[in-house]
C-alpha cells in the first residue's frame, strides 16, 4: 500500500465535502495530507487552575458551566458564560455561535477551553477561546495547521490523525539507508511524521516551534535530497546531449586583445580557459561565471564570443533589461565590427519594419551576434545555428527560465553551450543546491588601478554636508548616484521616495542638471535618461534599484543610498558596484535615519568593512535568507513541499552529501526517492 496512491478519499474521518475543501489545499492523498505540516504547537496537556491563570498567557483550563446568557452589541451576539473549577471562576465570552453549537453550552455541561485571559471591567475573561473536544488528543501538543475556507482548526486536526493512524498501518518505506542519516536524526520518515503531527507530551516544544526537532528535519532532509539527486540526474542527462564542437581560434584571440586598450587580468583568463576548453567539447557546456560587479565578466563573455562566431556559428546574448542590451551591444560591436563580425541588439522599440529585417538576417545566419532580453528567444526568431548562448546577470532569471531558453537553443538534436554570468555572489552550500547542474567559475580579482569604494554610514540630519560635498565634485564634471527604495510617497512605509528626492535635491542644488529613472517609465524614457547620464549631461541621477544590473558610468564618483537599511547586503553591494569603475576615487554613502536598529546599524558596518561580493553574500544567507539574496523567482522555481533552505544550512550540506552517497552507492534507491516527492515525474530536469 503506497500511500501516495491513497486518496484521501479512503480516510474514514473524511466525507465528500472534506474532500473539496482539501483539494484547495492541494491536497489529494493521505501522503499530500502527511506533509500539510504543521506551522505552530501548542501545549494544552497541562490544565491550568482558573486562580492560577496569568492574563495574556495562552493556557488551557476545563470547568462546569455555571451560568449562560445572550446579549447583543452592534452587529455581533455575544453567547457569554461562566467556567468554574474547584478554585474560582471566568467568563467566557463567544461571539455568533449557531443554535447547536449553544445547546452544547448549557449549565451543568463540562468545558475544556485553550485561549489567553484578559481582564475586562475587574473581570478575568476570555474572548472565543478554542473549545477542545474529547477528540483532541489531551496527552499530546497542539499542532497548528494553514486552513482553507470552510476548514476549521478542530477539523483539519481530526484529518491529519486518521492520516497518522493510516501511516501507521501502512508506514511508508525507509528509503535512505539509515547508515547515510546523521547521528542526530535517527528516526524513520514515517516515526517522523507521525511525531510532527502527534507530538507526545514529552516531545520538546521549542525546537518544534522553530524547526528544528529531528523528525522536522528528517523529513526536511528526505526532500532535500530528492532535490538534490534530482539535479545529479539532470546533469548526468545534459552530458548526455550533444552540443557543436567549437575549437580554439588562437589568432582571432591575439588580434582582439591586441586592440584591447588593457591587459586581462589573471582571473579573467582562467575564467576564459575553463571555458575555452567547455567549448572543445562535444557536449554542452553549462557553466557559470560568478565575480564581483566590475570584475569584468563582458570581456571573458566577449573571448567565448569569439570562438563561437570564429567557427561561423551564432551566439545569442540575453541581459535582463534593454539598457543593458544597448550597453554591450555598443561594447561588443565596437570590438567585435572591426574583427568583421555583425551584432544587432534586438530590443522591444525597434520599428517593426526593421526587426523584419534583422529577423531574416538572423535566419539566414549573416548576423553573428545577437544581443537582448528574452524578447530574442520569442517565437518568430529563428537562429540559423546558435551554438552559444550567453545569459549575463543570470540571478535575475529564474532556473525554470534558464532551463526553458536551453530547450529553445535547441536545434537538430544540438543544445548550446551555456554560459551564465552572474555578480550575485552566491555561498557555496546554496549554489550546490540551486545550480548543481552548472560547473562554475569565479573572477575573483578586480582590474589593476581600482581604489576599492570608500563606504560610509551618514545620518539624515547631515545631509547639508553631503550637499556642499557633492556640489564641489559636481563642478569638476563628476557624477552621482542617489537611490532611493520608492518611487512614490508611501503612505504606509517610511521611506524617502524618489520623486520627493528630486524635487529636495532640484531645489537644495538648482546649479545641476538633475533627473529621475525609474522601472515605471517607458524604455525609451529609461534609455534616454540613461545615455544622457552616459554622456555626462546629467549630473545627478536619482534613481530607484533599475540601475541595480550591470550599467557602466565610469565617471561618477558618488552612490548615495536612502534608507540603506532597507536593502540585503547583496544588493547594497551591487549598488556600490556602480561607482568605482574609472580612475576616479569613489564613494558609497548609506544615508539612514538615527533611529535604525542597532541590528541594521551593525549589518551595514558588515558592507563598510568588506568589499568581498562573496563573504557579504554569505552574511545575507545567514541574517535575511536565500529568498533576499536571490529573489523571489530562484526560491520560487525550486517549490519544495516541505523544505525551506532557511531553516537550517547544515543539513542543506547533509542532504548533499546523502546525495551524493545515494548516486554513487545506492543509484537503485533513485528512482523511488523521486517517486516520493515528485509523483509526475517532474523533476527539475523534465521542467
Ligand atoms: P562586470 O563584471 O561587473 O560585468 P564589466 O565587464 O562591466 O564588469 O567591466 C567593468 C569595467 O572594467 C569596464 O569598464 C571594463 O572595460 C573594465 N575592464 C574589464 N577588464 C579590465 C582589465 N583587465 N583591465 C582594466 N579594465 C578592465
Ligand atoms: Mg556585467
Amino acid at each position: 500500500m503506497n500511500l501516495s496512491e491513497l486518496s484521501i478519499n479512503d480516510l474514514p474521518s473524511i466525507g465528500t465535502k472534506g474532500v473539496t475543501i482539501l483539494k484547495q489545499l492541494k491536497i489529494n492523498s493521505v501522503f499530500d495530507l502527511l506533509m500539510h505540516m504543521p506551522y505552530d504547537y501548542s501545549d494544552r496537556t497541562e490544565v491550568v487552575p482558573i486562580a492560577l491563570i496569568n492574563v495574556d498567557e495562552p493556557v488551557s483550563i476545563e470547568g462546569i458551566i455555571t451560568r449562560n446568557y445572550t446579549t447583543n452589541s452592534l452587529k455581533k451576539e455575544m453567547y457569554n458564560l461562566y467556567l468554574e473549577d474547584e478554585t474560582g471562576g471566568i467568563k467566557i465570552v463567544f461571539f455568533n455561535l449557531k443554535a447547536f453549537q449553544k445547546m452544547k453550552l448549557q449549565n451543568g455541561r463540562k468545558l475544556k477551553v485553550f485561549g489567553k485571559a484578559k481582564i475586562f471591567n475587574n473581570q478575568l475573561s476570555m474572548t472565543a477561546p478554542e473549545i477542545c473536544y474529547i477528540e483532541d488528543q489531551a496527552t499530546n501538543l497542539t499542532p497548528k495547521y494553514h486552513l482553507t475556507k470552510n476548514l476549521k482548526m478542530s477539523t483539519m486536526r481530526k484529518y491529519a490523525v486518521s492520516a497518522v493512524e493510516m501511516l501507521k498501518k501502512f508506514p511508508l518505506e525507509e528509503l535512505i539507508p539509515s547508515n547515510l542519516l546523521p547521528d542526530n536524526i535517527n528516526l524513520t520518515f514515517s516515526e517522523a511524521l507521525a511525531l510532527v503531527h502527534c507530538p507526545p507530551q514529552s516531545t520538546d516544544i521549542e525546537l518544534l516551534k522553530e524547526f528544528k526537532h529531528p523528525a522536522q528535519l528528517r523529513i526536511f532532509l528526505d526532500e532535500l535530497v530528492a532535490h538534490q539527486l534530482g539535479l545529479i540526474k539532470f546533469k548526468q542527462s545534459i552530458k548526455q546531449n550533444s552540443a557543436t564542437k567549437l575549437p580554439k581560434v588562437p589568432q582571432l584571440n591575439a588580434s582582439f586583445l591586441e586592440n584591447l586598450p588593457y591587459k586581462p587580468t589573471n582571473a579573467q583568463m582562467l575564467a576564459f580557459e575553463a571555458i575555452s576548453n567547455d567549448l572543445t567539447r562535444d557536449i554542452p557546456m553549462n557553466r557559470l561565471v560568478q565575480g564581483d560587479v566590475g570584475s569584468g565578466k563582458t570581456l571573458v563573455a566577449m573571448l567565448a564570443t569569439l570562438q563561437a562566431i570564429g567557427n561561423g556559428v551564432q551566439v545569442a546574448v540575453m541581459v535582463p533589461t534593454e539598457i543593458l542590451a544597448k550597453q554591450h551591444a555598443i561594447s561588443f560591436n565596437e570590438v567585435l565590427a572591426k574583427l568583421g563580425f555583425k551584432t544587432v541588439c534586438l530590443v522591444g522599440q525597434i520599428k517593426a519594419k526593421e526587426k523584419r529585417e534583422i529577423i531574416k538576417e538572423i535566419a539566414s545566419g549573416d548576423i553573428d551576434v545577437i544581443i537582448g532580453t528574452h524578447a530574442i528567444f520569442q517565437k518568430d526568431i529563428t537562429y540559423h545555428n546558435l551554438a552559444l548562448m550567453i545569459i549575463d546577470e543570470q540571478h535575475r532569471f529564474g532556473v525554470k527560465q534558464r532551463l526553458q531558453l536551453k530547450e529553445k537553443g535547441k536545434q537538430n538534436n544540438f543544445h548550446p553551450h551555456m554560459l551564465s554570468m552572474s555578480a550575485t555572489p552566491i555561498p557555496r552550500t546554496l549554489a550546490q543546491t540551486l545550480y548543481y547542474d552548472l560547473d562554475i567559475s569565479i573572477v575573483n580579482e578586480l582590474p589593476p588601478g581600482r581604489t576599492p569604494v570608500k563606504t560610509f554610514l551618514l545620518s539624515t540630519n547631515a545631509k547639508q554636508k553631503l550637499l556642499d560635498r557633492i556640489a564641489v565634485h559636481c563642478n569638476q564634471g563628476h557624477q552621482v548616484y542617489w537611490v532611493c527604495c520608492l518611487i512614490e510617497e508611501s503612505d504606509t512605509l517610511d521611506c524617502q521616495d524618489a520623486e520627493n528626492a528630486l524635487k529636495f535635491l532640484q531645489h537644495a542644488l538648482p546649479q545641476f542638471n538633475i533627473a529621475l529613472i525609474h522601472g515605471k517609465l517607458k524604455q525609451q524614457e529609461k534609455q534616454a535618461i540613461m545615455q544622457n547620464f552616459s554622456n555626462g549631461n546629467i549630473d545627478i541621477l536619482v534613481a530607484t534599484s533599475v540601475i541595480e544590473v550591470g550599467v557602466n558610468v565610469p565617471n561618477a564618483f558618488l552612490i548615495v543610498i536612502e534608507n540603506a537599511e532597507r536593502h540585503g547586503l547583496a544588493q547594497l553591494h551591487q549598488l556600490r558596484g556602480r561607482v568605482g569603475r574609472g580612475k576616479l576615487e569613489s564613494y558609497c554613502c548609506l544615508l539612514c535615519n538615527d533611529n535604525i536598529s542597532s541590528q541594521s546599524k551593525e549589518r551595514l558596518q558588515t558592507l563598510i568593512n568588506s568589499n568581498d561580493g562573496f563573504y557579504l553574500a554569505q552574511k545575507d544567507l545567514e541574517i535575511r535568507g536565500p529568498g533576499d539574496l536571490l529573489g523571489t523567482e530562484q526560491t520560487g522555481a525550486m517549490n519544495f513541499k516541505v523544505a525551506n533552505l532557511l531553516t537550517d544550512a547544515s543539513i542543506i550540506d547533509q542532504a548533499n552529501n546523502i546525495a551524493r552517497q545515494i548516486s554513487d552507492h545506492y543509484p537503485n534507491l533513485i528512482h523511488d526517492i523521486l517517486a516520493r516527492w515528485y509523483p509526475e515525474g517532474e523533476t527539475l530536469s523534465e521542467i
